[in-house]
């Protein structure tokens, strides 16, 4: 069996759906998924395809939206980036963030 790269938790293939803002760019999409942190793996192919589709329909730029589940990691709660959001911000591990809230949403700015 598969083991997520990021939590060692047990990865499936599942279908997803992707959006940004709001608009949706694919539905029914065929990715793996870690069933523990939630983080969904796509394909390069995926990520262009998304990517072009964005492009079309002009969202392109608003960044990703990908649903995840707030895992716990000892007593705190844990929130996996995605890794495309890891790959267009160039993050880094060790990286300052400031966190802060606006209504229900959380936002977090890289420092640098
Ligand atoms: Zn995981």
């Amino acid at each position: 069996m598969k083991k997520c790269p990021i939590c060692e938790g047990t990865v499936k293939k599942v279908k997803t759906k992707a959006e940004i803002e709001g608009v949706t760019l694919a539905e029914g999409l065929d990715v793996e998924k870690c069933s523990k942190c939630g983080e969904e793996f796509y394909t390069l192919e995926q990520m262009s395809f998304l990517r072009k589709k964005a492009q079309e329909k002009g969202v392109w730029g608003s960044g990703l939206r990908l649903r995840r589940k707030i895992t716990r990691s000892g007593k705190r709660l844990a929130l996996y980036l995605p890794t495309d959001i890891e790959r267009n911000l160039k993050l880094k591990k060790g990286e300052a963030v400031d966190i802060w809230t606006e209504g229900r949403r959380i936002i977090i700015e890289p420092v640098s």
